[in-house]
């Protein structure tokens, strides 16, 4: 039986990714510090023979007894609000935590895949983007810090694969949603349906002409498998290419919740990408991999997703306290 550490495991994607691996009957050892995830995501994990749980930060050394065949690196804040609440730790997770598991990969002789993002192209000047951009970024605003983590966790991942013969893999991530997004990250989808919920108006940043390409999370799956068992390592989109202006989405989740509320404008955030749209074209003729899940039909399990949770986890709108991280 293959073993496959999944680091983020208690988080969205992380979950997915364990759930996945253990219907492909591999031993899957999950490890997250709960620090944006919530281990209600793997609950239903516990009582499986072949899932372990190990409650750690991966910034500090990490060790995992026995062999492993496989890394999947997905431990870090994700989420704007996220990233901006705790700037220091996810520069620390990109990089020192990046460099743990490199080394982890290294003595261990596994395969490891990490996951970046879109957000390496930054605000991006060409459009859709390809994986030979290399992106309009800056690094001292308030995106920098996830983002210049992720291009230097690209950076060390490739030293790693050339200098020390590590099997490296690495995603690029676009907009991805589902089930288990947490209702306060912040992010477009549970902002969204989260204020339909509540009878709140619905908060679209700028005029919201800017556009996102949204992908649902069992095809960001399929594709992050695929990946790993290929034998590419330069980096992959991942993403669904089918865009739309936020102002066009905000109307959609009106829509799909029937939700008597107005949209209401805000400021756009600084340095928020004014368009995003994967190509994929690499992940189609490598991995013979493509976006399957319509938005309609993706959003409908999701609105079902943060229908189903309890009246106080639907009120609670305060992020977590995120004070006692810092360090
Ligand atoms: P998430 O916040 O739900 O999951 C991240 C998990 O990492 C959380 O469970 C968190 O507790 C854990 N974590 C953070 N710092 C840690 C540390 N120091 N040690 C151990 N665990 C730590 O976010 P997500 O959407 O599931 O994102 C997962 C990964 O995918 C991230 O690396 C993110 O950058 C990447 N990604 C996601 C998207 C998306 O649309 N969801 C897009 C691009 C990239
Ligand atoms: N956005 C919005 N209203 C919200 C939350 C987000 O209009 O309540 C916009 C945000 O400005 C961005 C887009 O939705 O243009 C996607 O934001 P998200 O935080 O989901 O992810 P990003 O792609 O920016 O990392």
């Amino acid at each position: 039986m293959k073993r496959i550490l999944i680091t983020g495991a208690a988080g969205f994607l992380g979950s997915h990714l364990c759930d996945r691996f253990l219907a492909e009957r591999y031993f899957v050892i999950g490890m997250d510090n709960l620090i944006t995830g919530d281990l209600k995501n793997i609950e239903h994990l516990f009582k499986e023979k072949n899932f372990e749980f190990y409650h750690h930060d991966i910034t500090k050394f990490v060790h995992v007894p026995g062999n492993l065949d496989y890394i999947l690196h997905f431990a870090s804040p994700a989420s704007p609000i996220d990233y901006l609440k705790i700037p220091i730790q996810t520069l620390k997770v990109g990089s020192l935590g990046t460099h743990n598991l490199l080394g982890l990969a290294r003595v261990k002789k596994a395969r490891i895949l990490i996951a970046s993002t879109s957000e390496i192209y930054g605000d991006p000047l060409i459009h859709p983007q390809t994986e030979e951009y290399y992106g309009n970024v800056n690094t001292i605003g308030p995106r920098g810090v996830y983002d210049e983590a992720k291009r230097f966790q690209e950076s060390i991942t490739m030293a790693y694969h050339t200098f020390h013969g590590v099997e490296t893999r690495i995603v690029r991530i676009f907009n991805t949603y589902g089930p288990r997004m947490r209702l306060n990250d912040g992010r477009v989808i549970p902002a969204f349906i989260g204020q339909a919920l509540r009878g709140e108006d619905l908060t679209v940043f700028g005029d919201g002409s800017q556009t996102r390409s949204f992908c649902y999370v069992s095809d960001q799956v399929e594709g992050i498998y695929r990946l790993l068992l290929s034998d590419y390592h330069l980096p992959v989109n991942i993403g669904n290419p089918d865009e739309i202006t936020i102002s066009n989405f905000a109307e959609e989740i009106i829509k799909l919740t029937g939700t008597k509320q107005k949209v209401i404008y805000k400021d756009l955030p600084v340095n928020d990408p004014m368009q995003r749209q994967p190509d994929i074209t690499k992940a189609k003729e490598i991995l013979g991999w493509t976006a399957k899940v319509k938005r309609e039909e993706g959003m409908k399990l999701t609105y079902e997703y943060f229908k189903s949770l309890s009246p106080e986890e639907l009120a609670k709108e305060e992020h977590k306290d995120f004070s006692k991280y810092i360090y």
